[in-house]
């Protein structure tokens, strides 16, 4: 906590900064002002389609980013316009000492929103620390209603831990609270229409992700693949018509529906077939400071190397600038690019 408070009072106050901070633009004229963060590449679960079952090498501590680094980037970022962060890993809440360093971050001029993804089973003890810290919201991924299918899904995970953790969220307002499925063909296909009834009685959003081909995963992900179409399919079959909602923001991937009568809404995060990259707004930083340009392209930068290598904050801005200009128009699934190299827990979800 020392070298949080340390780091912040090196932080000029808002008015020098923001005034200055212009909004940076890809070479597509897209605005990119959202970062998503990989704070651990470890993880307290072992899902099928995002970890191997062993082998898994997980990075250690002195190639991870310190907290001090991340702040550093973050504050950077601020300065190219970025707004929005996400929290995600790895199991994010795996990390030690995660509420100084969301207090931090919220600290930081022209940070709007931080956001979490995670499996919340850590959240019950957790929460009231995150929500005192300043944390916004949590997106919290769960794939079944069903203990067995849970346990055997995540490799080992409680599923009532789960829901004990999405009750802690709502209960320290983490809220609009967004729960993730991936929807894998053969695991939890079958049910599809049961996760998006939940927004019958919730006011949650549930979205249903499609399973993307991510290093270590690219044959699973090639042979389970269930559209987002069929998804949708399967819901109005059983409720009746999804109706879109007026209000959605173009940048966010998970266009809304609400089925009849539902106090929540479902989403559908169509990566594969239905492709978002015209919206997209959003760069990622791996746990190991590697910018990331594309989720499902290779095309990195190192942003560890110019950092321990004791590059000035101008030399930073200027590669995160670059990044963002390089950033490619989509992935290239479609022309068969997989993106070899990193896998979703690394490079952060
Ligand atoms: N551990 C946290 C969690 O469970 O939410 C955060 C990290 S996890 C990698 C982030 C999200 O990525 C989760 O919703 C997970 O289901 C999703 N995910 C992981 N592998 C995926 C894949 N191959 N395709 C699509 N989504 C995937």
């Amino acid at each position: 906590m020392a070298l949080l408070t340390q780091h912040l009072d090196t932080v000029p106050p808002a008015g020098l900064i923001m005034p200055t901070a212009k909004p940076s633009f890809d070479r597509f004229g897209r605005r990119i002002d959202y970062l998503r963060l990989s704070l651990t590449d470890r993880c307290n679960l072992r899902c099928v389609y995002c970890m191997p079952a062993t082998g898994m090498r997980f990075a250690p501590k002195d190639e991870l980013l310190s907290d001090e680094e991340f702040l550093r980037l973050i504050r950077l970022t601020t300065e190219l316009g970025f707004r929005k962060f996400r929290l995600t890993g790895g199991e994010p809440t795996v990390r030690p000492g995660l509420p100084a360093l969301i207090a931090a971050i919220k600290a930081l001029p022209g940070v709007e929103e931080v956001a979490m993804t995670t499996n919340a089973l850590l959240l019950p003890t957790l929460a009231p620390a995150l929500a005192a810290a300043g944390l916004d919201r949590v997106n919290i991924s769960i794939d079944t209603l069903d203990p067995d299918r849970f346990r055997r899904i995540t490799r080992g995970g409680d599923i009532a831990k789960v829901f004990a953790g999405i009750r802690a969220a709502e209960e320290y307002g983490l809220a609009p609270i967004k729960l993730n499925a991936v929807v894998v063909r053969g695991f939890n296909d079958h049910e599809v229409a049961a996760l998006a009834g939940l927004t019958i009685a919730h006011d949650w959003q549930v979205r249903f992700i499609e399973i993307m081909p991510l290093d270590g995963v690219f044959d699973v992900a090639r042979a389970r693949l269930v559209p987002s179409a069929e998804s949708r399919a399967l819901i109005a079959a059983r409720w009746g018509p999804l109706t879109p909602e007026a209000h959605h923001h173009p940048a966010d991937p998970a266009r809304p529906y609400r089925l009849p009568g539902a106090r929540g809404t479902v989403g559908f995060i169509s990566s594969v077939t239905e492709n978002f990259c015209a919206g997209c707004n959003r760069l990622r930083l791996t746990s190991e400071g590697q910018l990331r340009l594309c989720l499902l392209r290779a095309d990195e930068l190192d942003l560890r190397a110019l950092l321990r290598g004791g590059a000035t904050d101008g030399e930073l801005r200027a590669a995160v600038r670059a990044g963002v200009w390089r950033k490619p128009w989509g992935h290239g699934l479609k022309d068969g690019l997989l993106p070899v190299g990193r896998g979703m827990s690394q490079i952060g979800g």
